[in-house]
């Protein structure tokens, strides 16, 4: 169809908002670039030079039954 796909990096794979947060500046790897939503808050990381897949990160999630399923 030619639309562009939302890619891991401009879109939450938790709710799918799009404040996606960089956060190369802050953890740094060798393998993959870690970003975060800034409106649930979840965290996941993306491979190098890629679009996805994302994979969530269990480390520093607060367990918040309000945003659950948003
Ligand atoms: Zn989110």
């Amino acid at each position: 169809m030619g639309a562009p796909m939302a890619s891991a990096r401009t879109a939450c794979p938790q709710c799918h908002g799009s404040g996606v947060v960089d956060l190369m500046d802050l953890l740094y790897s060798p393998q993959v670039d870690y970003l975060r939503c800034s409106s649930c808050g979840c965290w996941w990381t993306v491979p190098k030079n890629t679009d996805g897949p994302a994979t969530r990160c269990s480390f520093g999630t607060p367990a918040n039954p309000k945003t659950a399923g948003a």
